[in-house]
């Protein structure tokens, strides 16, 4: 674990800016136990995750998607807000945090108390229905999975987007669930890769960052584009930018202000002295 350096850049980039707008990645959730998808070069770490053609069309994948979300279900919802979800709800109270965009997809800044937050990505705990647009709640959606495997075990460490590792062989026992309704594939509220972020979601966070004097950037590589294409919005704009990042990222030369480091207890000792 590193341990960042006593470092007062941060806490002086906060105090000059008003309205800031602060883009989240999987580097913040890292502490509540919810895994990266990608190592300090920006590599994958774990199997790549799934692409929404292939979950479309393919029942093994459809199936397997299933089986390991369903498996790494209740180590996904056990995870608590920690230090990184904390600073950011204490910096909005503070109000010169207007408006949070997260790539997370397990609503830890909601439960730690930020408001003005938008998923970029969506949310993990809401199933979609692909035929018929049936909202469900996935917690639901666990139970009836449960039953229709009543002996089917899975135990695994969970990845980002809440699937865990399972043999391949218990995978092909294993019942994917369909749409109550209409009986067409489900999916969790997300945006998998492959998929666009829905437009008029970009364009909420887009008009908070036009409404925006800096961007913070905090645990994420920027290796997914729907993420890079904020700090770029904003450089042509000319606000000023700070990461922190364990790792580098792709817009380091962009930024303005580089803290190598991890975003929880980089970021508490940063806005303590805010309120
Ligand atoms: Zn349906």
């Amino acid at each position: 674990m590193l341990t960042h350096p006593v470092d007062d850049r941060l806490r002086r980039w906060i105090a000059r800016h008003r309205r800031v707008f602060a883009l989240t990645g999987a580097g913040c959730s890292t502490a509540s136990g919810i895994s990266d998808y990608r190592d300090e070069q920006g590599e994958w770490k774990r199997r790549p995750p799934v692409m929404i053609q292939a979950f479309r069309t393919q029942e093994g994948v459809y199936r397997r998607y299933w089986a390991r979300a369903y498996a790494g279900w209740p180590r996904f919802t056990s995870a608590l807000p920690n230090d990184a979800h904390r600073a950011f709800a204490a910096w909005e109270s503070a109000g010169t945090l207007v408006q949070l965009v997260t790539q997370n997809v397990d609503r830890l800044h909601q439960r730690a108390g930020s408001r003005a937050v938008l998923d970029l990505h969506g949310r993990l705990d809401v199933v979609v229905c692909l035929g018929c647009g049936e909202r469900t709640s996935r917690a639901d959606l666990q139970r009836a999975i449960a039953a229709a495997n009543p002996s089917w075990r899975a135990e695994a460490a969970a990845a980002p987007d809440g699937d865990a590792d399972v043999e391949e062989s218990i995978i092909e026992s294993f019942t994917a669930p369909h749409c109550a309704r209409c009986g067409h594939l489900l999916k969790p509220d997300v945006v998998f890769f492959g998929e666009n972020v829905p437009g008029e979601r970009y364009a909420y966070a887009c008009a908070a960052l036009a409404g925006a004097d800096a961007m913070l950037v905090a645990g994420s590589s920027l290796m997914v584009y729907s993420g890079f294409r904020f700090v770029r919005v904003a450089r042509e704009a000319g606000l000023p930018i700070a990461i922190i990042n364990r790792g580098r990222t792709r817009a380091d030369d962009l930024a303005d202000l580089k803290i190598e480091g991890e975003v929880g207890s980089t970021l508490i000792d940063a806005v303590a002295t805010l309120a």
